[in-house]
């Protein structure tokens, strides 16, 4: 198989918590399978290939967000690549840029990417910072997995109709807002794209989501058992849900 193609967007403007290091995980995990890696940073202002296998979008305050967002519209590379079936994860300020609207860093709303079907408001409600502990998808053994992350944002996030989430938040805010059930939706999660408020780095705190997104991209995986970072997995699980 050729080389497994990674895409980190910008991270000098969008990579707050060490989110670049979403990258790194990626690469740890696909190399341990077998694969061969090959990581491209693409800078601001340099052009953004659209023929990569997974692209990453990190978090950032709402200036250099602006600031992305822009480039990325006139770009379109990253479009491209995720209509030709790329997978993508983009995390808080990314997640919003994915969006179909987000408020721009004068506090007006601005048309984002339109990826997914999400919309991105700023309130007057308490900015949302902490822990952050969500419910995700049942694993192969009817499990659910219990996924955590440090979030710190100020926007809200609203899903469009049948869009579904990452999970479903247990601790903490997500998305901020509650949906039809009541409950409070975290992230989104459509065909190869996953978004999510959670920082961490997530990949780190989250070895099964990084799995998840290989998986999408390179299909099955071969079982690999990295005892730290299941250990870190469990340990910040247990301390911020000990119910589960
Ligand atoms: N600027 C965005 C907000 O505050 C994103 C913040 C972030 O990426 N941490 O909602």
């Amino acid at each position: 198989m050729s080389k497994l193609q990674i895409v980190r967007l910008y991270h000098d403007l969008l990579g707050t918590y060490g989110d670049q290091g979403n990258a790194e995980v990626l690469i740890h995990r696909a190399k341990a399978r077998g694969f061969e890696v090959e990581l491209h940073e693409v800078a601001p202002g340099e052009s953004i290939p659209d023929s990569a296998d997974i692209y990453l979008l990190g978090g950032g305050e709402d200036g250099p967000q602006s600031i992305a967002l822009e480039m990325l519209l006139v770009d379109g590379g990253l479009n491209r690549a995720v209509a030709k079936g790329a997978s993508l994860l983009a995390v808080c300020a990314g997640f919003q840029l994915i969006g179909t609207a987000l408020p721009n860093s004068a506090g007006q709303d601005v048309k984002g990417l339109e990826i997914v079907d999400v919309t991105t408001i700023y309130t007057e409600q308490e900015r949302c910072v902490g822990e952050l502990v969500i419910a995700g998808e049942l694993d192969s053994d009817g499990n659910q997995s219990i996924l955590t992350g440090f979030e710190n944002h100020q926007g809200r996030t609203k899903l469009g109709k049948g869009v579904s989430p990452l999970g479903i938040v247990l601790r903490g805010f997500g998305n901020g807002m509650a949906n039809d059930s009541g409950q409070i939706d975290e992230g989104v999660q459509m065909g190869n794209v996953f978004g999510t408020y959670m920082h961490g780095p997530v990949l780190a705190r989250n070895p099964t989501l990084a799995d998840q997104i290989l998986t999408s991209s390179l299909g099955a995986l071969a079982t690999y058992d990295d005892e730290f970072a299941q250990a870190l997995a469990l340990e910040r699980r247990a301390t911020l849900w000990p119910n589960n």
